[in-house]
């Protein structure tokens, strides 16, 4: 099945907007295995939205819209598209009266547009607002109109377009996958890997996704009911994990920061950070898992020299000798943040994260991250060559510097 999703709004096109709707849409349906092809974006203009409908009829199989379905002028999603399928809209009496109850005052004209609906639709209930999705099948393609507000339209793929999906590719069957996740290892070097498995599997399919600084393989199955169809996947993903070894770090897990919070919390230990070139990232990463209080004390932002000497400890002679940006202040910053907290481990990272700065010794992208805990001392300097920009040097660092906890003290 190929679906396409037509986000309308000129506020989009104008980049006011992001389109997060198209976003949570295609996380949703790739739940599914359903493949999205194109994601297209329409300004308020029946005309312009009636020329993308006739393009999307002849190329896709299902067509999910969002927006437009509102009581203003320029709301005019459902009457478009029904007269693209040759439908007249009529007033649901229901639906009508649903919104009485909900709104508790008197409806005007422009109200009751919203519960004019294609005939021979089945309507989506809104119980996150006033305006009725709605979804047809004709012309060999299934139509699904979704509210364009994200409070809206999050639950209504969720509770109403997600079931009517699932009835439409699985006769009756269920669809379900799992995400594994993967740190330290490039896009194309993993699908190397399980390239195989890739072009051979069909239930489980098996297909890869890069995002920032980190890879996930979905694994998706179809099957007559939720135990089965994981009973189909699991091996598959041992499978996967056994290719992969220890660059996986967690099957549907959230991110990195969970899987070291939640390690480091069953193995009861603590832990500190002492950060130069991320600038506390690593802290945030840590802070944004709920229930870090119980692994994390804290942590030093020690851009300065000054700081990471006075505060953290880094010897005078250490910066003098060797530079801020090095192995042995990095190891130092380590050690400094794990006596000035009293946790178990201490994690530091120092760098040159450009655009400026850099030089030929020690260009842009040098990153060193130390970690010290009872019986470790080490430092790493991270493969950063492909980050480029000061952003993503500073993202893949903290990143690094993550994994270094899960490898030095999770996986020993
Ligand atoms: P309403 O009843 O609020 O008018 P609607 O279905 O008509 O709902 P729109 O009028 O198109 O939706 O959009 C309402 C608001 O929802 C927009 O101003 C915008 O803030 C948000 N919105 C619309 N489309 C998107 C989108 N694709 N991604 C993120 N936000 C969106």
């Amino acid at each position: 099945m190929k679906c396409e999703i037509i986000s309308v709004g000129t506020e989009l096109l104008l980049g006011e907007i992001a389109n997060t709707d198209a976003q949570t849409i295609s996380l949703g349906l790739s739940e599914l295995g359903i493949n999205v092809y194109h994601h297209t974006v329409v300004g308020d203009n029946p005309k312009r939205l009636a020329e993308v409908m006739e393009t999307a009829k002849k190329r896709s199989d299902i067509i999910i819209t969002t927006g437009g379905l509102g009581p203003t002028a320029d709301d005019l999603t459902k009457e478009t598209i029904a007269s693209c399928f040759g439908k007249k809209l009529y007033l649901d009496k229901p639906q009508l009266e649903r919104m009485y109850k909900r709104m508790g005052r008197n409806i005007t004209k422009n109200n009751e547009r919203q519960v004019m609906l294609p005939e021979g639709c089945e309507i989506l209930e809104n119980d996150w607002g006033t305006a009725p999705g709605c979804a047809f099948y004709a012309e060999g393609c299934h139509v699904i109109m979704l509210p364009g507000p994200p409070s809206e339209c999050t639950p209504m793929f969720k509770n109403r377009a997600r079931p009517y999906l699932e009835r439409l590719c699985t006769d009756g069957q269920v669809i379900r996958s799992r995400f594994i996740k993967v740190f330290g290892l490039g896009e194309s070097a993993m699908e190397e890997k399980i390239r195989e498995l890739m072009d051979t599997m069909e239930n489980p399919t098996v297909a890869p996704y890069a995002k920032e600084g980190e890879c996930e393989i979905r694994v998706t199955a179809k099957a007559a009911g939720e135990e089965e169809a994981y009973g189909i996947i699991d091996p598959i993903v041992e499978k996967i994990k056994g290719i992969l070894g220890d660059v996986v770090y967690g099957v549907d897990v959230s991110s990195l920061e969970e899987t070291v919070v939640k390690g480091l919390i069953d193995k009861g230990l603590t832990i500190s950070t002492a950060e130069s070139c991320t600038g506390g990232l690593i802290g945030k990463r840590i802070t944004d898992i709920s229930g870090c209080s119980g692994c994390y004390f804290g942590g030093v932002v020690s851009y300065s020299n000054d700081v990471k000497h006075k505060v953290l400890g880094v010897g005078e002679k250490t910066l003098r000798d060797f530079g801020a940006v090095s192995p042995e202040t990095a190891i130092e910053m380590a050690r400094g943040v794990r006596k000035l907290t009293g946790s178990d481990i201490g994690i530091s990272v120092t760098g040159v994260a450009g655009p400026g700065g850099g030089s030929e010794e020690k260009p842009v992208g040098t990153v060193y991250i130390g970690i010290s805990a009872q019986g470790l001392d080490k430092v790493i300097k991270p493969e950063l060559r492909s980050a480029r920009t000061r952003a993503r040097i500073r993202n893949m660092s903290a990143g690094h510097a993550l994994d270094l906890v899960r490898r030095e003290i999770l996986l020993k």
